[in-house]
C-alpha cells in the first residue's frame, strides 16, 4: 500500500491525540486518508488536522507530508 512519509525522516508511521492527550497510530494513504494501524480503532474524537511522527521531532498536517524517499 502506498502511504505518505515523514519529509524528515520518511518512516510512514504517526500518532495524532485526542482532547484527552492519548494517542493514536495511524497512517496516511496518499489521497490523503488518514487510517487507524489497528483495524478496531476509530478516528473519533481525535484531532486529524496536526500529526506527529514516530520517528523523528516532525509535525503538521498531510498537506505537508512527502511522497517521495
Ligand atoms: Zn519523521
Amino acid at each position: 500500500m502506498d502511504n505518505l512519509l515523514c519529509p524528515q525522516c520518511k518512516i510512514r508511521r504517526f500518532y495524532i491525540l485526542n482532547s484527552a492527550g492519548e494517542r493514536l497510530v495511524v497512517t496516511v494513504s496518499k489521497d490523503k486518508q488518514i487510517h487507524p494501524v489497528h483495524e478496531n480503532e476509530t478516528l473519533d474524537g481525535f484531532d486529524t488536522s496536526v500529526l506527529y511522527c514516530l520517528g523523528c521531532s516532525w509535525n503538521g498536517s498531510v498537506d505537508t507530508m512527502t511522497d517521495k524517499f
